[in-house]
C-alpha cells in the first residue's frame, strides 16, 4: 500500500478522510504544529494501528484533538484555570492534560491507562474540518516513525510512513513547525510538561509562574524520552563553525550551510527547524552542527527539540 495524497483544502478529500477515520483507518492531517497521524480516539484498534505504524512505545500516551471546549468536556473535567487557558489560546498550539471523565469515549490505549487525558483544539482549518466531519475526538501524534524528526510537509509524511497510511491530506508547510506546548492543570496548579509552539511567557500571563515537570507532586509526562526528533546524522549544539564532515545549521549572524533565520527571528526558526534538519541530513552530513539559539520565547522549545536530537541514541 502506498498512501494517496489529496489536497487538504478540498471538501471531497475531507469527506473521504472522515469516512476512513470512522471505519477505523488512519489519515495524516496537517495541523499548525506538525503533521499528525490521526485515528478515532474511541476505537482501540485504530489507536493500536497508530502505535504500530509509528513504532511508538504504548506507554507514551496520545493527544486527543477536539473541535472545541464542548467536545473536550465529553472527555475531561475542566477546572476554571484550564477554561481560561482554552479561552485565551484555543484553537492553537496548547495541549492541556486534565482529569479524565469516567465515561470518556476514549480507548484506554490512547491515554496509556492514565487517569488524565491530553487534549488540544488545533487551529489549522483542515484539521478542524476533519474533526468536525468525523464528529469525534481524533488522537494524532506526529506522523513520523517514533524518535525521528517530525514532519512539517506532506512529503515528509510520505517518506516516513507512506506505506502504512490510507490518505495523506496535503496542507502545505505547517506554519508553527513545533509540537504543541503541553500543560497539566490540576486545580489551580499548572505544570509545563513540554515546551512547544506556544511560548512560556504567553502561558504564564494566564497561569502565573509554571511548575516544572518532575517538581514535587507534578505529574510526569511519560513521552519525554531523552533521544527524540533525531535526524540520521549526529547533532552537535552551540557550534560557531562546521568541523570536518559537518554541515552547519545557522541562526542570525552565523549563516552556515542553511540558516534557520537570517534576521534572528525565533518564530521563523521554529517553522523551519524540522525541515532544515531533514535537508542537511539529505545532503549527507555526518554531523549537523547547530549555531546557538537564544532560550527565550519559542527558543525554549527549539532548544528542547535540539537537545533531544543531540542526545545519545541508545537512551530510548
Ligand atoms: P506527541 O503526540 O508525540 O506530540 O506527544 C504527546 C505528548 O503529550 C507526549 O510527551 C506525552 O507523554 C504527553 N502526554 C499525552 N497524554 C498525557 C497524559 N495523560 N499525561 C501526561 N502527559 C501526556
Ligand atoms: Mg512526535
Amino acid at each position: 500500500m502506498s498512501a494517496t495524497i489529496l489536497p487538504a483544502s478540498e471538501t471531497t478529500a475531507i469527506t473521504r478522510a472522515a469516512d476512513i477515520l470512522r471505519d477505523g483507518g488512519l489519515v495524516a492531517m496537517p495541523t499548525e504544529t506538525v503533521y499528525g497521524l490521526a485515528g478515532d480516539a474511541g476505537n482501540g484498534e485504530a489507536v493500536a494501528r497508530i502505535y504500530a505504524a509509528k513504532g511508538r512505545p504504548s506507554f507514551n500516551p496520545l493527544i486527543a484533538h477536539v473541535s472545541g471546549a464542548d467536545m473536550a468536556e465529553r472527555l475531561v473535567e475542566i477546572p476554571p484555570l484550564a477554561r481560561r487557558l482554552m479561552e485565551a489560546f484555543w484553537p492553537g498550539p496548547l495541549t492541556l492534560v486534565l482529569p479524565k471523565r469516567d465515561e470518556a469515549p476514549i480507548s484506554d490505549l490512547a491515554n496509556a491507562g492514565l487517569d488524565t487525558v491530553a487534549i488540544r483544539c488545533p487551529r489549522h482549518s483542515a484539521a478542524r474540518a476533519l474533526i468536525e466531519a468525523a464528529n469525534r475526538p481524533l488522537v494524532a501524534p506526529s506522523a513520523n516513525p517514533s524518535g525521528a524528526v517530525s514532519p512539517t510537509k506532506a512529503d515528509h509524511v510520505a517518506t516516513g510512513l507512506g506505506d502504512k497510511i490510507d490518505i495523506i491530506l496535503d496542507g502545505g508547510d505547517c506554519p508553527v513547525g513545533l509540537e504543541s506546548a503541553v500543560v497539566a492543570v490540576d486545580g489551580d496548579t499548572a505544570t509545563l510538561l513540554r515546551p512547544g509552539g506556544l511560548d512560556r511567557e504567553a502561558i504564564e500571563a494566564i497561569t502565573g509562574p509554571l511548575q516544572t515537570a518532575g517538581q514535587s507532586d507534578a505529574p510526569a509526562s511519560p513521552g519525554m524520552l531523552k533521544s527524540h526528533y533525531a535526524p540520521g546524522a549526529a547533532v552537535r549544539l552551540n557550534a560557531r563553525a562546521a568541523g570536518p564532515g559537518e554541515l552547519l545549521l545557522g541562526f542570525g549572524e552565523i549563516s552556515g550551510d542553511l540558516n534557520l533565520s537570517a534576521t534572528g527571528d525565533l518564530t521563523e526558526a521554529a517553522a523551519r527547524l524540522f525541515s532544515a534538519l531533514r535537508e542537511l541530513d539529505a545532503r549527507g552530513a555526518d554531523t549537523i552542527a547547530v549555531a546557538p539559539i537564544p532560550g527565550h520565547g519559542l527558543g525554549e522549545a527549539i532548544n528542547d527539540r535540539l537537545r533531544r536530537a543531540a542526545a545519545p541514541r541508545d537512551a530510548t
